[in-house]
């Protein structure tokens, strides 16, 4: 057998590119110089109970319910399961720019705090931030080859879970390494 397997490679290049996508997303700019991200990765038992929470809410009768089971599919194949989320009441960027719909930052201080999926309000500048970090963190694996697919539905599943405990909101990227990338020419 050789000294490296291309299993162990692989292996170690999921594990180096997880660690390139969190470098990435919090290096990213953040309005105001202010960080509320939540940077984690799950695999094995951990990233199938997400997997596990995808399929509960693919609601029998519902539109959108082959399309949580087909997430939920592409997340229980990948090698690892990447997270951003925002911190739980992340706070305002202090612009008071109303975008979020307050007269002001003290006013939406202020809001009461909605709890479904996600947790609201959520201030305009901290959304742009996460994007901003989920993008750079993509592009990190996407220089790597380390194919890749930012998941709403696995995010919401995050959020069900006791993963969310203290995040508003969060976005899930499953990773594969393998011939064929499992995240497009899906058939749902
Ligand atoms: S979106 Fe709302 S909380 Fe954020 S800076 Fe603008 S007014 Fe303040």
């Amino acid at each position: 057998m050789p000294a490296f397997t291309s299993e162990n490679l692989e292996n170690n290049a999921i594990g180096a590119t997880l660690a390139l996508m969190a470098a990435a997303a919090r290096t990213a700019p953040k309005a105001m110089g202010i960080d509320a991200l939540e940077i984690f990765a799950l695999d094995g038992a951990e990233k199938q109970e997400i997997a596990d929470v995808m399929k509960t809410l693919a609601i029998e009768g519902d539109p959108s319910a082959e399309k949580w089971l087909r997430d939920a599919g592409n997340v229980e194949i990948a090698d690892a399961l990447f997270v951003i989320g925002l911190k739980k009441h992340a706070g305002s960027a202090g612009a008071n720019c109303q975008a979020c719909g307050h007269a002001s930052c003290v006013e939406f201080g202020k809001a009461p705090k909605i709890s479904a999926t996600f947790r609201g309000p959520t201030c305009a500048f901290k959304l742009v931030d996460l994007g901003i970090a989920i993008g750079s963190a993509v592009k990190a694996a996407g220089i790597l080859n380390v194919d890749n697919r930012i998941m709403f539905r696995a995010g919401a599943a995050i959020m069900k879970s006791q993963w969310g405990a203290k995040l508003s909101i969060a976005f899930a990227t499953p990773l594969r390494i393998s011939g064929k990338s499992p995240f497009f020419d899906r058939q749902v």
